[in-house]
């Protein structure tokens, strides 16, 4: 256990190796190649493979989902619900989020609209979203980020008013619930990414979630360019199929994930333990109701009160070998080809504004272990000031 040495009043110990903000899960090496040979004897690498559809299956059961389509990538997910949904014209989403939530709108020939986030929550602020709609507005995409639910009845209820198409990125929300029930039950779908960097991985791959049999039957023909049977190509779709080797990849993950979910959380409680308290420093939490996906483990490092900024901060821990990320600065509204919108300029989205030059990822993943977590600790400690609360 961790006592409060000596020690950390001298400079702490750099790692002699990097320390990456994750690293991917990966099954016990045996377990995967054994699921490979039998892939090897169907000869079957492709368009839904015996694996590919035990995972989906696997999948819905665990996620408790009606429909779960498997894709090549969250992005490709995001891009086949908005076809799949007939989304056209203006789309309201947040600017605090990966590139994939936006470019695939604009991928797509629609034009993307920033609402500004709650600055606590860090999800869509549902009054800016109401601010944002146009007669043009087909849709809100709303991201639950680092695993916050966005507030699902208030868009809910805003979506249903405006008639607007609810989607949402839940790249950070595998397996999050709030009270209880998956996150993903909520709007017209959800798409999720497996992504090596995600809590639950296929090295790269994603998912289409919907309660709707007619969104996952247009879904499954736009995954796979449309073809309906041997003589009919019904819809102008693209390829984003999962292949055997990456659907085998899932399955064995999967067996894994909810281990890999409760070692992040005791890293996690290490971090809140340790940190709470140092001045300029602020914990991200989730409510009591939400259960963590642990995808990532967020501080903020509040501008004007941290004795270091962030971006110092940042800098200062690459010299100890720690490489922390600043998801997602810069925020995509002040990408080149967005800033001009009307919707970009910072006036509009200021908490998004903030939150992207205060967040920064500490490293997470189950195999960091606990020692290497207390000498992130110290190393933070070291940087920024000792916590300001009454010491064990
Ligand atoms: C990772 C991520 C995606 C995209 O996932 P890919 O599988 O890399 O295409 C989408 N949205 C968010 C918020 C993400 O973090």
């Amino acid at each position: 256990m961790w006592t409060r040495s000596a020690a950390s009043q001298t400079t702490p110990r750099a790692f002699d190796h990097p320390i990456y903000v994750t690293r991917p899960l990966l099954p016990d090496f045996r377990t995967y190649t054994e699921a490979l040979s039998g892939i090897w004897e169907r000869h079957w690498l492709t368009n839904k493979g015996r694996v590919h559809d035990a995972l989906e299956q696997a999948l819905r059961e665990h996620l408790r989902v009606s429909h779960l389509s498997l894709v090549s990538s969250g992005t490709a997910a995001l891009m086949l619900a908005y076809r799949a949904l007939g989304i056209a014209g203006e789309v309201i989403t947040t600017p605090l989020t990966s590139p994939a939530t936006v470019n695939s709108v604009t991928w797509c020939g629609l034009t993307p609209v920033f609402a500004d986030v709650d600055p606590e929550r860090l999800t869509l602020d549902p009054a800016a979203v109401e601010r944002a709609i146009t007669p043009r507005t087909s849709a809100i995409v709303g991201v639950h980020l680092y695993g916050m639910p966005c507030q699902v009845d208030s868009l809910r209820t805003l979506a249903e008013r405006h008639r607007l198409r609810l989607i949402y990125d839940g790249a950070h929300a595998f397996g999050t619930q709030i009270d209880g029930e998956p996150v993903s039950k909520f709007g017209d779908a959800t798409i999720l990414s497996f992504h090596a960097t995600k809590v639950f991985n296929t090295a790269e791959g994603g998912a289409v979630i919907t309660e709707d049999a007619e969104i996952k039957r247009r879904v499954e023909l736009l995954r796979t360019l449309g073809i309906q049977d041997e003589v009919t190509v019904a819809l102008p779709g693209i390829n984003a199929r999962m292949n055997e080797l990456e659907a085998a990849l899932g399955l064995a993950n999967l067996d894994i994930v909810e281990r890999e979910r409760l070692a992040r959380a005791e890293i996690a409680d290490i971090y809140l333990t340790r940190l709470d308290g140092i001045e300029g420093l602020r914990p991200f939490k989730l409510p009591a109701r939400v259960r963590n996906s642990h995808n990532y483990f967020v501080v903020r490092i509040v501008e004007g009160a941290s004795r270091l900024s962030r971006d110092d901060l940042y800098e200062r821990l690459k010299s100890f070998n720690v490489f922390a990320r600043r998801y997602f600065y810069p925020l995509c509204s002040n990408f080149s080809f967005y800033r001009d919108l009307p919707s970009s300029s910072p006036v509009n989205v200021p908490a998004a504004n903030r939150a992207a030059n205060e967040v920064l990822c500490l490293p997470l993943y189950g195999g960091l272990g606990h020692d290497a977590a207390h000498q992130i600790c110290d190393i933070l400690e070291h940087l920024l000031g000792k916590p300001d609360r009454p010491q064990p």
